[in-house]
């Protein structure tokens, strides 16, 4: 890559069916080989080691925050869970492989090329082993909890590794009667239970809620209700039968995956803001998220306002979180930001 004076500016990957043509891999001359790769797989490895010592449930490679634009390793243990999201990863996998293999001394790796952005790129869905053997589920340790994730049957790469910090937190937030909205295999629900009276977990998931039960009764929880419904009209029905909530979690899946969504998008966010905020008892906690990009920190907040004026309380900003630490975002690339997760108090 040149600039209009001819200047060098990196090496770049090519995507030619893509909205993003060019994603720079380096600003340097040297050769993008299995070197290059190992090296770069290398640093990101030892950056979660050195955040989470002890653990090995994190995210190894977060594509372009690591400086591997369309490349995703998550790891689940001694298993990873990989997605190739661009030609240039997608044509590099036998390069890849072994030193993923390598890196990580894995029994398993998993292909979850199967997300939707790879249509973006002109490339197919794609999921299966790459190699190895990959238990299901897999047992992962998050807090004090045991989960079992399905990595070949699981939404993404078989959980949303991004909550992670944040489940953990919320648990020690939780009190009273709990509500997890959104709540997949139980990140959220479980951590909270232990320290709440009784836990409400919605996901419109059948297997979802299948799993939340499973991973329940894998850490003696008891005091917790799984129900399979949509989850704006479980919110209307417990308001219609004013029932109080006293910490309530919200984390939908992206409501607004493109520009052209993002008005509708954030009806949608509002909409369960607004329920949320009206089922808290005075003091409660709200525990809201959005992953999508194309909702930034600015309009969350400007949406979060406009659903306290209509529920006609007053809510303060107690945290403002994002992904955890293994998802490093760019400075020069901000759209790496996408994760938003705030903690509020209703008063
Ligand atoms: N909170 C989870 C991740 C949630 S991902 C965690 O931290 O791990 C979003 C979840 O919302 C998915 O499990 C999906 O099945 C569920 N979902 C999507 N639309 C829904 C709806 N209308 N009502 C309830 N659940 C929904």
């Amino acid at each position: 890559m040149q600039d209009e004076r001819g200047r060098f500016l990196g090496q770049a990957c090519v995507s030619l069916q893509s909205k993003i043509t060019l994603r720079r891999i380096t600003r340097s001359e040297q050769p993008v080989d299995a070197s290059f790769f190992r090296q770069r797989i290398a640093e990101a490895a030892g950056l979660r080691r050195a955040m989470y010592p002890g653990e090995s449930t994190w995210r190894a490679v977060h594509g372009d925050g690591d400086g591997l634009p369309g490349l995703v390793v998550d790891r689940y243990g001694d298993c990873l869970s990989v997605q190739f999201l661009t030609p240039a990863m997608d044509q590099r996998r036998d390069l890849l492989l072994p030193l993923l293999v390598e890196q990580f001394a894995c029994k398993g790796i998993m292909n979850r090329s199967d997300a939707g952005v790879r249509a973006l790129e002109g490339l197919t869905q794609e999921k299966g082993l790459l190699w190895g053997a990959v238990p299901d589920p897999v047992v992962i340790r998050e807090g004090q909890l045991e989960l079992g994730v399905s990595l070949e049957h699981g939404q993404k790469t078989g959980s949303f590794l991004d909550q992670r910090e944040n489940h953990v937190v919320a648990g020690r937030y939780a009190r009273g009667r709990v509500l997890d909205c959104f709540s997949y295999i139980g990140g959220f629900a479980l951590q909270m239970a232990r320290k709440a009276e009784r836990v409400t977990a919605v996901d419109s998931s059948e297997p979802a809620c299948d799993q939340i039960r499973a991973n329940a009764a894998r850490n003696g929880i008891t005091n917790i209700d799984v129900l399979a419904a949509n989850a704006f009209d479980f919110l209307r029905a417990e308001f219609d039968a004013m029932r109080r909530y006293d910490t309530i979690v919200l984390d939908p899946p992206a409501f607004a995956k493109n520009k052209d969504a993002t008005a509708a998008g954030l009806r949608g966010y509002k909409e369960i803001n607004l329920r949320a905020m009206q089922l808290l008892s005075p003091g409660g906690y709200l525990i809201t998220s959005s992953c999508s990009h194309h909702v930034d920190e600015a309009a969350f907040e400007t949406m979060l306002q406009a659903a306290a004026a209509d529920a006609g309380r007053e809510v303060q900003i107690i945290e403002k979180r994002g992904a955890g630490r293994d998802h490093p975002v760019l400075l020069a690339l901000r759209e790496t930001r996408y994760l938003k997760c705030y903690i509020l108090r209703v008063v």
